[in-house]
């Protein structure tokens, strides 16, 4: 699910050389031609190519809802549209056609749910996901009670078993299991080395603790000393067979940030002080005014791969850092009749957890972490970006004013020898009382509307007006809930953490929340006429269910119905315009 109609998913020509479109999708799957957007498919240039006529993926949620698929990428952010989107009269409006419901659609729900980098649903997203877990769950089950089965996977884990039960109230069945050798399991083993039986890593962690500098300052001289290396590396090995290969993998130098205020610091200083320091490292150690300082000591550039970049630049951003280093690329050369620009990838990459994620670009194999982050599970997965294939280091510069850091540092070894035993267990808390304030409102809306077709269109918030339908309406939303909880009760008791997942007080709690906003809603069906669920700001102006989180204050507190229509306001942010004169 990409954008939200055909008009979203617009198509810009790329006749200027660069690749504008915000749909991530350039060449064919199958024969590697170009791809052209014909009349919203993506058909292959290739006339001898079986997708000529259009490769069969679906874009906008649009398309999608008109022709559910068989297979459907989405990231959880989506799930709050589900709440917003369902019609019985437009099916590219209505998302009940993704669970086999809809207008003339009367099929399976999906049974297989796989859900990537599991460690990322914690804290507050983790809660907010789990209440519209409970949705889906429901709106995956079949008729005869048949729940989906859910596959998870991450590198990063611990209490799993709770994490599990929380997000998805099922049991825990972890694969591969462990072989008859902790470190074989007949799926992967754990290589070790031949002479002395050591486990062997192609990564290697170097820590840092700067006394008498300041972090930045170290950071400078850091980067200085890695940039410097590239160059004696080239003097030492040049007339060897692999030396571009090899030059390519350690070019680029990634810099890892704990927020985007770092970033900003930095890159507000590369241009100017990290040059400076380069220069002076430069001279001291080579002194050669030849071409090679003009290569290595002249301008740096660099990449930013971070949460300021625009959705357009993103893509922008990974051709730029997946480029790869040759000696031809250096200078501007001929190939064939045309002359091309030197293109080089950047020396520099500032990033932020946003490449702990996916990324996986072979060039990298060098970063340095400034500072540790918050949780070990966000440093392991940031450092692994390095050595995919060959060797990487990674250099973690602690931050000596940081109490945090200087522990790090002072264990470091011990630390990083059993680096996945410190992950932090995770805390999800769905059903406490401060959540289920925040999002339970949104798991009714998703689970009211697919579930109850008198109250399923955008203006059918009106039709709340008889007890009858409300009990039910109360039944249907409570009866998860209430089933949940006698699961939840007759858990084993060695499972204490899992059993206080959902106590009778906090059970008590969301009947008492779920009779209120249902009085609230009634209330509004009766005394105004014409209620609609979402404010159209543009069109007219018919009393409405739903508040924005971000509605003002007051508004806010006297409704039960903040439903948000993206999971990614868990916490609200102010806007602010500045009026130039
Ligand atoms: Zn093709």
């Amino acid at each position: 699910m990409w954008q939200n109609s055909f008009k979203d998913t617009s198509w810009t020509d790329r006749n200027d050389g660069e690749n504008n479109t915000k749909i991530p999708l350039d060449r064919c799957p199958w024969c590697g031609g170009r791809l052209e957007y014909v009349d919203n498919a993506f058909c292959c240039s290739n006339d001898d190519c079986t997708f000529e006529e259009g490769l069969p993926v679906r874009l906008c949620d649009e398309d999608i809802y008109n022709y559910p698929p068989t297979l459907l990428f989405g990231t959880v952010d989506k799930f709050a549209s589900i709440a917003h989107k369902v019609s019985t009269t437009k099916m590219g409006d209505d998302s009940r056609r993704l669970f086999g419901k809809g207008k003339n659609l009367n099929v399976l729900p999906p049974d297989l749910i796989i859900q990537d980098e599991l460690h990322l649903l914690i804290g507050p997203l983790g809660s907010a996901v789990s209440l519209f877990e409970c949705a889906i769950d429901q709106l995956c089950t079949r008729d005869d009670g048949t729940r989906p089965k859910i596959i998870s996977s991450t590198a990063t884990t611990r209490n799993t078993d709770l994490q599990i039960r929380t997000l998805y109230d099922r049991n825990l069945n972890i694969f591969p299991k462990n072989g008859i050798d902790y470190d074989d399991s007949f799926f992967a083993f754990y290589r070790r080395t031949e002479n002395n039986n050591h486990f062997e890593s192609k990564r290697k962690y170097i820590g840092i603790m700067p006394t008498g500098r300041t972090q930045m300052t170290t950071q400078m001289r850091l980067s200085a000393i890695l940039f410097v290396h590239r160059a004696l590396f080239e003097i030492g090995h040049q007339d060897e067979k692999d030396f571009e290969k090899v030059a390519d993998n350690y070019y680029s130098i990634i810099s890892y940030f704990n927020s985007l205020k770092e970033v900003g610091k930095t890159d507000a200083l590369f241009y100017i002080e990290y040059v400076k320091y380069l220069r002076r490292l430069y001279k001291r150690v080579l002194r050669n005014g030849d071409l090679m300082e003009c290569y290595y000591a002249g301008e740096l550039t660099e990449s930013e791969i971070s949460g300021r970049l625009s959705a357009s630049d993103v893509n922008k951003t990974f051709t730029e850092v997946a480029t790869h280093w040759t000696l031809k690329n250096r200078l501007p050369h001929k190939e064939g009749e045309k002359w091309v620009r030197a293109i080089l990838p950047p020396d520099y990459i500032l990033a932020t957890n946003m490449i702990s994620v996916g990324l996986d670009v072979s060039r990298f194999n060098t970063i340095i972490m400034n500072s540790m982050p918050r949780n070990i599970a966000e440093y392991i997965q940031a450092s692994s970006r390095v050595a995919r294939n060959v060797h990487g280091l990674v250099i973690t510069s602690h931050n000596p004013f940081r109490s945090r850091d200087v522990s790090h540092f002072e264990k470091f070894r011990e630390f990083h020898e059993k680096l996945y035993y410190y992950v932090e267990p995770i805390s999800i808390t769905p059903f406490s009382k401060k959540s289920v304030e925040k999002y339970f409102s949104l798991y009714m809306a998703a689970l009211i509307r697919h579930s109850f077709k008198e109250l399923a269109d955008g203006n059918s918030a009106k039709n709340l007006t008889t007890d009858e339908l409300k009990k039910n309406v109360h039944d249907k939303v409570m009866a998860y809930i209430y089933n949940r909880y006698s699961r939840t009760m007759n858990l084993p008791v060695e499972l204490e953490l899992q059993k206080g997942l959902l106590t009778e007080d906090l059970k008590n709690n969301i009947e008492a929340f779920v009779d209120d906003a249902l009085d609230q809603w009634e209330t509004i069906a009766k005394t105004t006429i014409d209620l609609v669920y979402k404010a159209a700001p543009f069109r007219g102006k018919k009393p409405y269910l739903f508040i924005a989180p971000d509605a003002y204050d007051d508004e806010r507190e006297q409704s039960s119905w903040t439903v948000p229509t993206s999971l990614r306001i868990v916490e609200p942010e102010a806007v602010l315009h500045v009026k130039v004169k």
